[in-house]
């Protein structure tokens, strides 16, 4: 008979009405695109798709799974194409073929690391129908049948794959036989030295028991047939990677396993499932504490039996699992052999093709197999449809991180360790550098920069995905916020108790903080801080007689040009908002009692090279200019508020910042209104590396722009080289630096 009549055969003996023409179409088409094509042990590749078929039909599936067994392979290895496939077996086919080409793919990534419960979840959302994951589970047992063939390297990697993630999915789903038959492969190339001993003992046990088993099994069958009762009994010996599964997870020596056979009870109903429980516990002692009743309570996967151990025949201690016929299928085959199944078969035929009902049932086992409850099975936290909702992505080293849809680099960052979520600054991905909030794609690999500063961006919150990054860029951004205004507040205190000519002690906070309503000084320090509490105030109810309170600084209502930026979470008209930190980090009060103020840079900006004049306001603050600015002779007469101050920048250039801070300025530059005048200034300035925050065009002359712009530039070398760029292009007549 031809391989072709045999498997349709073989279909024929569980499905009366199975579709010949179309296995036959998807046989002669496989088998012409692999012709050339050989398999690693030589044999034609054919060999391959056609057992994969042959393993399908042997655990009863449609003749759809069947011929996309066949067609498993092509779009991966032959010419054949996904519109090719659609033409001549339809959309269904083409999609489902496509499917398991995907899912070759994810065999790559799991080669760097198999994180078990990830990884699977990933299988499952690739595979969004169930019946891509029978044919893949198919195509791993015969590979894993045939893996004599591949190189050392490859083998161990496929048996660890096929041990972390095939053997547990497809036991899942309720194929035992299949599960135990891949755990045995993948135990033989992982542990060969333990695999033969335990096969050698179990061959040799099997050998000098055969006789005590077959006693067994017919004094147990002549109890039975003395009560009337229809049954078949027959012995089982455990596996060899369930053996040493036990001994290694319960350390036991071989010896001290008692349940290396097994008796299975085979009866008509359920009905007589009880029966021949009550009829065997009634003839042998019972052994405490192994009675379990999966009938009344089935497992997730649907596994139904009554399991119980006794001291039987011959005095010997074993183990039965009684079930009915329709109960035995189900643990052997699982799926195909569900009632549910059965049911759709006898339907019609066309029901069959009918990928939505044929497999409703198989989705819907997953479903409640994923609602099971038990923690250490697979699947537990969420349901196949939230799946799709998800991105997978993996870690340079293959570690799997799971992720809402969109979510971006930043989420990644603090799903790995909130530590590098605030402290990231940059990312890759797939190699390339990607902006932070990148939406990533299902597999891409995601590698995150990171700095020394622990302060993420605050305006990050809103844009992340996960809970997770949200609440701890808000805690990260609140606690900086928080020590900064804390600090503050504690120095614009210790500096009013100073010019008050009182000593500051922290201690004489603690009595007034409850009349203040605060519960800690550190709130105090927080609210001082922010203006919302004045310092002045709390001296007044330490001291409520005034008594020797230097009034000196006691001016209200002065009034100053607003300057900047006092802390992060203030918006500013430019981007002249650099942080305290940033600020405090290149410019200091020389005269170090000064420390305690907030500083910010007047509207017109000061750049390195700039001489420059703090002024301070009554709000603890100072207000930098460049000395040549004309609104310093303004508060001429409040010279005593004229705080020196001095860069730090050069120190700090050399020592510490690789990318030199810019600092913002305000130009002015007039030119003739050429056509293009405005692109070449900001051609000059992109070519000079200076950023535009700001753009304006005041009034137009005749023939002539003014055009104001305030950008960031290094420092006044930086300035000058731009002046005399913008020079040379003979359109400028005159640029300028605006000092205010
Ligand atoms: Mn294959």
């Amino acid at each position: 008979m031809m391989e072709v009549d045999h498997l349709i055969e073989h279909i024929r003996s569980y499905n009366p009405k199975v579709n010949e023409d179309l296995i036959k179409k998807a046989y002669y088409y496989t088998k012409e695109k692999h012709k050339n094509q050989k398999r690693a042990s030589g044999e034609p590749f054919f060999c391959h798709p056609l057992a994969v078929a042959n393993i399908l039909a042997q655990m009863h599936f449609d003749e759809t799974t069947i011929a996309v067994g066949l067609l498993h392979d092509t779009i991966e290895d032959t010419n054949a194409t996904r519109e090719e496939i659609e033409n001549i077996f339809g959309k269904e086919f083409s999609y489902l073929v496509e499917g398991l080409t995907k899912l070759n793919r994810l065999d790559n990534y799991s080669q760097k690391a198999i994180q078990g419960e990830n990884l699977r979840k990933f299988l499952v959302a690739t595979s969004k129908d169930v019946r891509i994951l029978l044919v893949k589970l198919a195509d791993r047992l015969h590979n894993m049948r045939t893996l004599d063939a591949f190189p050392p390297e490859k083998r161990i990697r496929i048996s660890q794959e096929t041990m972390d993630l095939y053997a547990p999915l497809s036991a899942r789903i309720g194929m035992c036989d299949m599960s135990e038959e891949l755990q045995d492969l993948a135990f033989r190339y992982l542990n060969f030295e333990a695999y033969t001993t335990i096969t050698e003992r179990l061959k040799y046990l099997l050998r000098t028991n055969e006789n005590l088993l077959k006693i067994i099994e017919d004094e147990i069958s002549l109890l039975f047939k003395e009560s009337h009762l229809k049954a078949r009994v027959f012995s089982r010996q455990k596996r060899p990677y369930a053996v040493f599964f036990k001994m290694k997870n319960k350390s036991l020596a071989f010896e001290q396993l008692s349940d290396i056979f097994g008796f299975r009870v085979i009866v008509d109903s359920i009905k007589d499932c009880y029966r021949a429980l009550g009829l065997i516990h009634t003839n042998w002692s019972v052994i405490p504490g192994k009675f379990k009743d999966y009938i009344s309570l089935p497992k997730p996967n649907d596994y139904r039996s009554i399991h119980t151990s006794v001291i039987g025949p011959e005095s010997q201690r074993i183990e039965l699992q009684i079930r009915t016929n329709e109960m035995h299928e189900i643990a052997e085959y699982g799926l195909a052999a569900h009632p549910l199944y059965k049911e759709i078969g006898s339907r019609s035929s066309a029901s069959l093709l009918n990928e939505l009902n044929a497999y409703a049932w198989i989705r819907k086992t997953l479903q409640i197999l994923m609602e099971g409850g038990n923690p250490e099975e697979f699947l537990e936290h969420t349901k196949l449809e939230l799946f799709q909702d998800q991105v997978f992505c993996f870690t340079p080293k293959g570690k799997l991180v799971t992720l809402p849809k969109d979510a971006t680099p930043v989420d990644f960052a603090y799903e790995i360790h909130t530590d590098i979520g605030n402290s990231c600054i940059g990312a890759k991905i797939n190699g390339q550098s990607m902006p932070l909030l990148f939406p990533l794609r299902n597999g891409d690999e995601v590698e995150i920069i990171t700095s020394n500063t622990k302060t993420p961006v605050e305006a990050w919150a809103n844009l992340v995905k996960t809970g997770k990054a949200k609440a701890a860029i808000r805690r990260a951004t609140r606690e900086a916020t928080y020590e900064q205004y804390c600090l503050a507040g504690q120095d614009i205190l210790t500096h009013y108790f100073e010019i008050c000519g009182k000593q500051f002690n922290e201690k004489d906070l603690v009595p007034i903080l409850a009349r203040l309503n605060y519960e800690k000084i550190k709130d105090l320090y927080v609210s001082i801080g922010k203006h919302e509490q004045k310092a002045e105030d709390v001296l007044k109810i330490i001291y409520p007689n005034g008594e020797n309170l230097n009034q000196d600084f006691d001016e209200k209502n002065e009034t100053l040009p607003d300057s900047c930026v006092f802390f992060r979470d203030e918006a500013s008209p430019f981007s002249f908002n650099y942080s305290q930190e940033c600020i405090k980090k290149y410019i200091s009060p020389i005269d170090k009692k000064y420390n305690y103020c907030t500083i910010s840079f007047c509207e017109n900006g000061a750049i390195p090279g700039d001489s420059i004049i703090g002024f301070l306001n009554n709000k603890n603050h100072i207000t930098v200019y460049p000395a040549r600015s004309q609104t310093l002779l303004k508060y001429e007469h409040r010279d005593k508020r004229w705080i020196e101050m001095r860069w730090n920048f050069y120190k700090i250039k050399d020592n510490l910042i690789e990318n030199p801070q810019h600092f913002a300025v305000k130009i002015s530059v007039f030119l003739r209104a050429d056509i293009g005048a405005l692109a070449r200034m900001t051609a000059i300035l992109a070519e000079q590396n200076a950023n535009i925050l700001y753009l304006n065009v005041p009034y137009q002359p005749r023939g002539h722009s003014e055009l104001i712009f305030v950008i960031e530039v290094e420092d006044d070398k930086h300035l000058e080289k731009i002046f005399k760029k913008m020079q040379e292009t003979k359109v400028v007549s005159l640029v300028k630096r605006i000092y205010g």
